[in-house]
């Protein structure tokens, strides 16, 4: 059989939100390359008789390097198996998909990709955080809070003025400094925002502030991800801090009564 490489996404943890390409894909694997970010119950679903590589950088060891994942990938395909490169959430999402199917083009390795429930749907899901809004939030951005640091952090204003939600990947150990990151970008420091650790796993925390007092909420488990933006204040019930975030803002129910005037 000729050999094939599957770029699969797992979803953020819960193994019920991997698709059934991806359960398929996964049963059938001749050898499966997983990140860290996989969940072990997720690998539970691999064959006893596929080849299990670890290729994540939690190994007990460092990462192994972005090529010796391509070599390994184009190596197995080439003995004719059928392997699963495996990843958290969306492989398309800060996944490094882009770098591995150039790899695999060149190489002239068939592939063929298959989309998961990146962290932050499953995160907003998971405290009922509407991530656009009819009016009200009319946009999503996806950022990571890992900026190179010769690179400017864009400028967010004109966004946060026509209502984008922003949904922040590795927002790092240091509250502290995404917050400075966030407020120079023009992210304004009232803005409500919930930090969700471990989205969709037993284990998930999380927790609704504001951009200004994220630093005083502690650190997180790893991964987590912030989501800002008024949407916020739509989480569900119990988990808003209203000290916080009712006094000079537009409640809740305002928010609401807003999406629902503007759609009239
Ligand atoms: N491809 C992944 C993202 C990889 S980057 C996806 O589509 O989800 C790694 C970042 O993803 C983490 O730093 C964190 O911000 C986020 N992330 C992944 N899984 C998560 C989870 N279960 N809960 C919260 N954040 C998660």
């Amino acid at each position: 059989m000729k050999g094939k490489v599957y770029l699969v996404g797992a979803g953020p943890g819960d193994p019920e939100l991997l698709t059934l390409k991806a359960l398929r894909l996964l049963r059938q694997a001749d050898a499966v390359l997983h990140d860290d970010l996989v969940s072990p119950q997720i690998l539970t679903l691999v064959p006893r008789n596929a080849q299990l590589h670890d290729v994540g950088k939690r190994a007990g060891r460092k990462s192994a390097r972005q090529e010796e994942i391509h070599f390994l990938m184009i190596e197995l395909a080439r003995q004719g198996l059928q392997v699963v490169r495996l990843k958290g959430g969306d492989p398309l999402v800060f996944g490094r998909a882009g770098e591995e199917m150039q790899a695999l083009r060149k190489a002239g390795i068939e592939f063929e990709l298959v989309p998961g429930v990146t962290a932050a749907l499953a995160a907003a899901a998971s405290v009922e955080i509407p991530l656009t809004l009819r009016q009200t939030a009319s946009s999503l951005l996806i950022m990571t809070g890992q900026f190179a640091d010769d690179r400017p952090v864009p400028d967010l204003r004109p966004l946060i003025a026509s209502g984008t939600t922003i949904a922040l990947y590795m927002p790092g150990a240091d509250a502290r400094a995404t917050v400075e990151k966030l407020s120079a970008a023009g992210v304004p420091p009232q803005t409500p925002c919930a930090i969700i650790s471990r989205a969709s796993t037993a284990a998930q925390q999380t927790t609704v502030t504001t951009l200004e007092k994220l630093p005083s909420v502690g650190a997180q488990a790893k991964p987590s991800i912030l989501i800002l933006g008024d949407v916020v204040r739509l989480a569900k019930q119990g988990l808003l801090d209203f000290q916080t975030l009712s006094t000079e803002l537009l409640s809740a129910q305002d928010l609401a009564e807003r999406a629902g005037a503007n759609r009239a």
